[in-house]
């Protein structure tokens, strides 16, 4: 075999059995594998990543890059490029959506910021270039509608019902049935039909991701939706406090038994940084819930600091916006980044998933 042949091998296998993140499968298997190019000691190497991974797209490029270094140290320069692979969703469960991740972002206790996590958490994916939904099943204080600015009744066609769009992320949320300010009381049956619905009967079209915000702490809904399809697995807000870690705790241990697993922890309002003097005060403390996750083996995904922007102008209907800001999407980034690794790192763990039974 010629040295350039041999070259050539050696990319392929060390780029071949790189792991796609969205899959958990070793490129070479799925087709994800493209163009090899060697030109003198300098290599070029096509990838091809479905949107599901576009958070991730950068970062695994480079730790492609690493592996095919390390296989032929010999190449001075390395060059990986990655195309867009079009994989649409399977169907999954037995309402027949066409998602790929479900995520359910959950917390012990209300006011810790869920709301805001799960609609930054969808904004932040879709922003990456993924394609998301997101649906408010936070049926007692439904406040996603309030927090992106979004009005109006959702329309019913050929018996479907047509979400509100925020941009192209399709949203659902009781908030748009009943009247501002008007309080609800749920019947459990009643509960687990309207989840049901906006699952099932909610044209959400093909997603990369469902992101859905769930009631603080109760387990009723995450049981129904265990029930109804495949969750991914779960992220839990808390704020630094030991209280609310210990709600968080409990959170953890609900999603536990409803045999969702959890994805990591996310810790909202840590720390608090002057915009007058740039000095920083933890005024709820800061890094217990990294402790924590260290201590109950739940990976940690990363801190949203306490941001007066953020405040104003998501009660204003600009969490968008406020998202714009560099504090806040350097937090955001960091913590859908880690979010995808971790589903990567389960995907590759698992690579064939199996159904949640249906209890
Ligand atoms: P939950 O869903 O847990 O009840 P919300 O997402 O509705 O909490 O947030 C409660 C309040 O806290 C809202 O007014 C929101 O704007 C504010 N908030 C959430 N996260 C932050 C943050 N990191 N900095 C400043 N205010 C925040």
């Amino acid at each position: 075999m010629s040295a350039y042949a041999e070259l050539i091998e050696k990319i392929q296998s060390a780029a071949g059995r790189m792991r796609d993140p969205e899959t958990g499968r070793p490129l070479s298997k799925t087709g994800q594998l493209g163009a090899i190019d060697v030109s003198g000691t300098i290599a070029t190497c096509t990838i091809k990543l479905s949107t599901h991974s576009a958070p991730v797209r950068d970062e695994y490029a480079e730790s492609v890059v690493e592996a095919i270094r390390v296989a032929a140290p010999e190449l001075t320069e390395v060059k990986v490029l990655v195309e867009t692979l079009d994989r649409p969703p399977a169907t999954i469960g037995q309402v027949g959506l066409t998602i790929k991740s479900v995520i359910a972002v959950g917390s012990g206790k209300g006011g810790v910021g869920k709301s805001t996590l799960a609609a930054s958490i969808a904004l932040s994916l879709e922003k990456a270039g993924a394609t998301v939904g997101l649906m408010d099943a936070d049926v007692y204080g439904p406040s996603i509608p309030h927090l992106l600015g979004l009005s109006g009744r959702p329309e019913i066609q050929n018996g479907k019902i047509v979400p509100i769009y925020a941009g192209r992320m399709p949203v659902m949320s009781m908030g748009f049935l009943v009247e501002k300010d008007q309080a609800v009381i749920w019947r459990g049956p009643m509960l687990h039909g309207a989840i049901n619905q906006f699952l099932k009967d909610t044209y959400w079209g093909q997603l990369d991701y469902l992101i859905i915000d769930m009631p603080p702490g109760t387990g009723d809904i995450a049981l129904t939706l265990s029930q109804m399809l495949p969750l991914s697995g779960a992220v839990v807000v808390c704020t630094p406090q030991e209280v609310a870690l210990l709600d968080a705790v409990k959170a953890i241990a609900m999603f536990n038994k409803t045999q969702i697993p959890v994805l990591g922890i996310v810790e909202n309002m840590s720390g608090f940084v002057c915009p007058d003097c740039g000095k920083q005060y933890d005024i709820f403390g800061r890094g217990g819930a990294r402790d924590k996750a260290t201590e109950l083996h739940v990976p940690f995904l990363g801190e949203v600091p306490l941001n007066i922007s953020l405040r104003q102008q998501s009660d204003q209907g600009g969490l968008a916006q406020a998202l714009e800001e560099p504090i806040c999407h350097a937090a955001m980034d960091r913590i859908v980044r880690a979010l995808v690794r971790e589903l990567a790192r389960r995907a590759a763990l698992a690579p064939i998933s199996a159904p949640l039974p249906v209890l």
